[in-house]
């Protein structure tokens, strides 16, 4: 197989979209498509942490990341009431919101070279051994050197190539999400911890003038809400918290479509990455649950590694086995932290200080060259 020249990538999430300007900038025929219409204004913050940030200087989009999003060095956590407990420094991360972040890296891909299309799909994707030709959901057909799987956690391209085996599992909490202004103690990563522990609220920074919230909930099996019931059932789960920050934040929801519930579905797709000219990258790849606030970071991490891989072998093969051997340790090392630290969470008697030790330590882990 000689060297890649033209690049599908199906998905322009955070890893498609990263991927799609990184592969354009690095002379890449790119072409990345997206099953959406249009990119989401709505939709919640993101950390982007210190690992992240460096990802994105690397290729130039760091920048235009602190512009929008708020800068921070520490992590505190705090009692319901809002009495602060412990601050810790962390590496410097930025907080940015979703839709702020999906504009940054669409526009950048764009600006680079690759062409973006919404509201298309592959309709069949078959790998020819010298090339992969895909037929798209409007009835074209091209072919490819290289298809890149950034299409989510739900994948249906890891589905075809990779098997029903490596689909998700339910991690056994969900999470419920708002945005709201920005009082100043939320200058970092800020955690708000019911008496008992068995129940944690965070806040994060998004803009000097924003942050989001969020709220993590047990239970044994996917739950299900009615949509329209969301700003009540919300309230009803933060009655307990009586820190300013929660209630006066709470007091601002007035619609349902303010607040989002998501579960944490997990997988973790052993190596390698790629089947024949099919590799996956980011949330497809490993899905985590949100506890190292890394999965985005992952999926950046990827699309950058990814680039670097293509432009220095000689062949798609062993740029495609190079990929995996550089990311593989690495996202498993987060991963797994994320998902102890979300078993610690479920525990009948859970340990702050236990988590919050393993958060530390792999923010640390983190801080070596991906
Ligand atoms: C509650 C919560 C909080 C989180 N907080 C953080 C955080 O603070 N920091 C962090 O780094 N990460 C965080 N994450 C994780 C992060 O959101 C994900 O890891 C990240 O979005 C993965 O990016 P991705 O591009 O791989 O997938 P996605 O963002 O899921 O993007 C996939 C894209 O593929 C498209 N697509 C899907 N199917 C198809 C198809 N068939 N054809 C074409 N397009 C398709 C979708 O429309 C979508 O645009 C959090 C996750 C959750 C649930």
């Amino acid at each position: 197989m000689n060297k890649t020249k033209r690049v599908l990538v199906v998905g322009s999430g955070i890893g498609g979209a990263t991927a799609a300007y990184a592969l354009a900038k690095a002379g890449l025929e790119t072409h990345c498509i997206d099953i959406q219409p249009a990119r989401s204004t709505l939709g919640s913050g993101i950390c982007l942490l210190h690992n992240t940030m460096r990802a994105l200087s690397e290729i130039g989009l760091a920048d235009p990341c602190l512009d929008s999003g708020l800068r921070f060095e520490v992590f505190k956590q705090f009692d319901a009431a809002g009495n602060l407990l412990m601050s810790n420094p962390t590496p410097p991360g930025i907080g940015i919101r979703r839709p702020e972040l999906a504009r940054i890296l669409e526009t950048s891909a764009s600006a680079a070279g690759a062409k973006m299309e919404r509201g298309l799909t592959a309709k069949s994707v078959s790998d020819r051994g010298d090339c992969v030709e895909v037929e798209f959901s409007d009835g074209r057909e091209a072919a490819y050197d290289l298809v890149v799987a950034a299409d989510g956690a739900y994948s249906k391209l890891r589905e075809q190539f990779f098997g029903a085996e490596h689909r998700v599992c339910f991690a056994g909490q969900s999470a419920w999400r708002f945005n709201a202004p920005r009082p100043p103690e939320v200058d970092g990563f800020c955690l708000y911890r019911s008496p008992d522990g068995k129940r944690t609220v965070g806040a994060l920074p998004t803009s000097k003038e924003t942050c989001y919230l969020f709220f993590l909930e047990n239970s044994a099996q996917h739950l299900h809400w009615p949509d329209d019931q969301l700003d009540v059932l919300v309230r009803e789960r933060l009655a307990g918290f009586s820190a300013p920050v929660i209630q006066d934040s709470l007091a601002l929801i007035t619609s349902p479509q303010q607040v989002l519930v998501r579960p944490f579905d997990v997988t973790l797709v052993p190596a390698p990455w790629h089947r024949g000219r099919v590799v996956l990258l980011g949330d497809s790849a490993h899905s985590p649950t949100p506890q190292m606030t890394s999965g985005g970071g992952m999926a950046i991490e990827d699309a950058v590694v990814l680039a670097q891989c293509l432009k220095a072998e000689s062949s798609i093969p062993e740029a495609l086995v190079a990929y995996t051997n550089r990311r593989f340790e690495r996202v498993s090392t987060v991963w797994n932290a994320s998902l102890q630290l979300c078993k610690y969470e479920q525990e009948a008697v859970p340990n702050p200080q236990r988590s919050a030790a393993l958060l530390l330590q792999t923010y640390q882990y983190l801080g070596q060259p991906m």
